[in-house]
């Protein structure tokens, strides 16, 4: 006999099982499969995201400012080091270790959330009148059936083309999470979050990197002038950053890889590399749904076609996250979730695309909502700036880090914001005060009129909306 839910989850990712937990909220039956297994075979459910994403990522990158500090920022403070040294092993294991707590923190809250949790593969199995029927391929096989099932299968790293990823020299996004000693020369094959993320950790971890990306600008996604700033801020640490790299061959052998390249003015480069991590972006995960058993339609590029609602073309099924159109970030994912549980409670939530937050958690830290001043250009609106620099917050110099500034972009005529773009020190917490400001749809003067504490880098962005208005206080 199958066991019956109301809804079922495939896929435990941030989508996944944020999902599974509002439906279980909303007092829906619900039970929730994933396949992601640690050391010992147990279940480790959080997806990409937990497992070989944000939180490892983030765990590194602290890891490594920690080293990078602690050799090149504490003389400053009168702190002097001697003998420092990275313990490579000991810094995965911590990573490893935050993200086993993940791992059973989101355990611990099915259990609280009395969603049933299944380890294993799930595949559509065809319909029972009404009700869709689920497979669990696993250590412990189930049958399930389901009025609703939503999919959360998520996304799989994209190789570059003929040259698979053997996470030994090739590494995909796991791989370089869990490179065993500091290569001597790191390449990095695309400068998106993930490629700066992951070269940013090596190199303050004493590797040489060199990255290649193909578009011709840098960061072609944020605002120029944060781009800018942060190309000088990477070029002064020592990342090598190539932009129209063309990669024409990629050779390795059991001591290092070697990458042909052409550069932006056309002229044949060879580089060598110990490592060589390929971050050219990501591709919808479907393997082992049997969607075609069941017509379950994807658009062109392999993504589960969905309306804005999330809906597929079959009755009662839904799909979410990085498996969907739209930005591949967690959050996203998890809203959506959110969302795809009320709606079958019949409520009607709303996702507004253009308030989602970007970071990368570089350092400066880079982060920003809404449209930049060019696409604001492009579409012929009318608009007015402030930025404001970091050299002239209190806070950021008390702790060393004055690089970057804060610019909010507001409607000319409304003064509505309709856009908060900042680089510098924890700009990745600031950047939620551009995202309420957006969501309640306030003016820049709004931002300028509330009291923020001082000295707090926030102050960055009260100052920035000030700008707007061509009245700073502090600069
Ligand atoms: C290195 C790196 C760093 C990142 N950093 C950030 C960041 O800082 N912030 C941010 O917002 N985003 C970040 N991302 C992106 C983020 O990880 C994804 O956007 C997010 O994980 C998508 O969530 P999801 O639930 O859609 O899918 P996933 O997290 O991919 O989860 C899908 C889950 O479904 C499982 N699954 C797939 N098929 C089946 C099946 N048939 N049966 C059972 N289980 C199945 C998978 O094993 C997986 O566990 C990062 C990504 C990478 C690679």
């Amino acid at each position: 006999m199958a066991d019956a839910y109301d809804v079922v989850v495939i896929g435990a990712g941030p989508g996944g099982y944020v999902a599974a937990i509002r439906a279980a909220q909303l007092g829906f039956t619900t039970a929730c499969i994933d396949d992601w297994t640690r050391d010992g075979g147990k279940p480790a459910p959080g997806g990409t995201c937990t497992n070989v994403g944000c939180i490892p990522s983030k765990a590194l990158l602290q890891s490594s400012e920690n080293y990078e500090h602690a050799g090149h920022g504490f003389a400053a403070h009168g702190i002097d080091v001697k003998g420092l040294s990275i313990d490579v092993a000991r810094m995965l294991a911590r990573k490893d270790k935050v993200v086993a707590q993940n791992n059973d923190g989101i355990l611990y809250l099915f259990k609280k959330n009395k969603v049933a949790f299944h380890h294993g593969r799930g595949s559509f199995a065809g319909k029972e009148g009404d009700r869709w029927r689920v497979k669990v391929d696993g250590a412990n096989p189930a049958e399930l059936t389901a009025a609703h099932v939503i999919v959360a299968t998520g996304s799989a790293p994209r190789a570059l083309p003929g040259i698979p990823f053997d996470n030994d020299r090739i590494l995909d996004n796991a791989g370089a999470l869990a490179i065993r000693e500091v290569p001597k020369r790191l390449g990095v094959v695309g400068a998106g979050v993930i490629g700066l993320e992951m070269g940013s950790v090596w190199r303050r971890l004493g590797s040489e990197v060199i990255v290649l990306e193909a578009l011709p600008a840098f960061l072609g996604a944020a605002d120029e002038a944060v781009a800018k700033e942060a190309q000088k801020a990477f070029a002064k640490q020592g990342l090598a950053i190539h932009t129209g790299a063309k990669i024409t061959s990629v050779k390795p052998t059991k001591k290092d890889v070697t990458v042909a390249w052409t550069d932006a003015a056309g002229a044949s480069q060879t580089s060598v590399f110990d490592r060589l991590i390929v971050s050219i972006g990501r591709v919808p995960h479907t393997k082992g749904l049997d969607a075609e058993a069941v017509g379950l339609k994807l658009d062109e590029r392999g993504f589960v076609a969905v309306d804005h609602d999330c809906r597929t073309n079959l009755p009662n099924v839904w799909a979410i996250g990085d498996v969907v159109r739209g930005p591949m970030l967690a959050h996203k994912a998890e809203d959506e979730g959110v969302a795809v549980a009320e709606r079958i409670a019949g409520q009607k939530p709303h996702i507004d695309f253009d308030t989602i937050p970007w970071v990368i958690y570089t350092s400066p830290e880079i982060a920003w909502v809404g449209r930049t001043e060019q696409q604001l250009k492009a579409a012929n609106i009318a608009i007015r700036t402030g930025s404001f620099p970091f050299t002239a917050n209190g806070r950021a110099r008390a702790i060393g880090e004055p690089t970057g500034f804060v610019k909010i972009i507001a409607d000319a005529k409304t003064d509505k914001v309709l856009g908060m773009h900042a680089i510098g020190p924890m700009v990745s917490e600031l950047i939620a005060e551009g995202v309420m400001a957006m969501e309640f749809g306030a003016s820049s003067e709004d931002i300028a009129r509330i009291c923020h504490a001082h000295p707090t880098l926030s102050e960055a962005t009260r100052e920035a909306a000030l700008a707007v208005d061509k009245r700073t206080l502090n600069l």
